[in-house]
């Protein structure tokens, strides 16, 4: 099987198994414990809350300066920020393009009496920041929170998050922004995103899934959803999960490893293995959409329909041949519902239709490219119609 599926979730890297392991052999762990034990594994915390804030440019060590909140991941993270910042019940910001986790939550406020204002996206799959100072203080009530994210998970469109915490500071309002997609694969910098808050999640960058963070800039105020222990300063109560705390922060370390040359060589490395996908398929069938091609994206992330076929039918073929992908974000029940994100960008139905999306990374070697165009080729001249 070749793994192309990199945004849904990544492989472990091998060494933060190791260090995963070796809290998980050590004994128990709860950091809230008094004793020598507990104290030791309150140690682990601190120890990776160093080392995420080196990979990721802040700090935690300022009173009253960033805090981070770990979480069980990035839904987790996204729900906190869009109830527990700012009044809940005043507007919320947000853009058309965002994950479930966001959008879902949007709904359910909705529901509950938020008026919820959206940003439509252009034919690139970029949020149009420019409609952003409008939308903060349209109506009656100026919005309370905007909450954008920093790539598309679906077509890897990297957004403008810079230009839209301007606005936001311009006019008070907090930011936050889902950099799920972003932290691990980018350099990225927590202190000059401009940002209040900010989701990542271990899985994402080759650490495992259960586990994730939101980031408070300082001085930002948050109210819990969950209620329970005084852990994490009530912020987010329940005993934290050591192990998988301290293979989040090895695998950050390792994603961002020595600033500069190493994430930088692998970053041009996984975005020539996406770009010779894209390409000999694109020489191969003509016909073939390249979503968001003309904007900037994630260096291994491509979402391609492929006209005349269907994508569900072209995942369960591929799937046979030997090649995992996917067929949207929710994809997990086989029977996606079409792409809102594709949807938004104005894409015809037949294309959203035929739309399936590959994540390259930094495991994927140029032979698994060269297979996979090879299935890929194969699966679309039968399924073709
Ligand atoms: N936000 C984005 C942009 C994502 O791509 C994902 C996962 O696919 C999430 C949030 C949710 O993260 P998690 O799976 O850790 O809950």
């Amino acid at each position: 099987m070749i793994y192309l599926d990199n945004n849904a979730t990544t492989a472990i890297d091998p060494r933060v198994i190791d260090v995963m392991t070796e809290v998980l052999a050590a004994g128990p762990a709860n950091a809230s414990s008094l004793h020598a034990i507990g104290r030791a594994a309150h140690g682990r915390i601190e120890e990776s809350l160093e080392v995420i804030a080196r990979a990721l440019q802040t700090d935690f060590s300022l009173p009253g300066g960033p805090r981070l909140i770990f979480t069980s991941g990035g839904t987790e993270s996204n729900n906190l920020a869009l109830a527990g910042l700012g009044d809940p019940s005043a507007p919320l910001v947000t853009s058309r393009i965002e994950h479930p986790s966001i959008l879902a939550m949007a709904q359910a406020q909705a529901a509950a009496g938020r008026e919820v204002r959206y940003l439509d996206v252009d034919q690139n799959g970029a949020a149009l920041i420019d409609q952003l100072d409008d939308l903060i203080s349209t109506g009656d009530q100026k919005a309370a929170l905007v909450s954008l994210m920093s790539a598309n998970n679906e077509t890897g469109v990297i957004q403008d998050v810079a230009a839209a915490a301007t606005i936001c500071r311009g006019h008070g309002v907090p930011l936050h922004v889902d950099a799920t997609q972003s932290i691990g694969k980018l350099p990225f910098s927590l202190s000059q995103t401009g940002a209040d808050a900010v989701t990542f999640t271990a899985h994402k960058f080759h650490g495992p899934s259960g586990v994730g963070a939101l980031w408070l800039s300082g001085g930002v105020k948050l109210n819990p959803i969950l209620h329970g222990g005084e852990q994490q300063l009530e912020s987010r109560p329940g005993t934290e999960p050591i192990a998988l705390i301290v293979a989040m922060a090895e695998a950050l370390r390792i994603s961002t490893e020595s600033g500069d040359s190493d994430v930088l060589q692998m970053e041009s490395q996984v975005k020539l293995l996406r770009d010779r996908l894209e390409s000999t398929l694109v020489d191969r069938f003509g016909d073939l959409v390249i979503h968001g091609r003309q904007a900037s994206r994630l260096p291994g992330t491509t979402c391609v329909s492929f006209p005349g076929s269907d994508r569900q039918s072209m995942l369960m073929a591929l799937d046979m041949a030997g090649i995992a992908c996917s067929s949207g974000s929710a994809c997990s029940s086989g029977s996606s519902p079409p792409s809102h994100v594709l949807q938004a960008m104005g894409v015809s139905d037949s294309l959203v239709e035929s739309a399936l999306r590959f994540g390259v990374s930094k495991f994927s070697t140029p032979t698994d490219i060269d297979e996979s165009i090879e299935r890929i080729s194969n699966v679309y001249n039968k399924l073709r119609s």
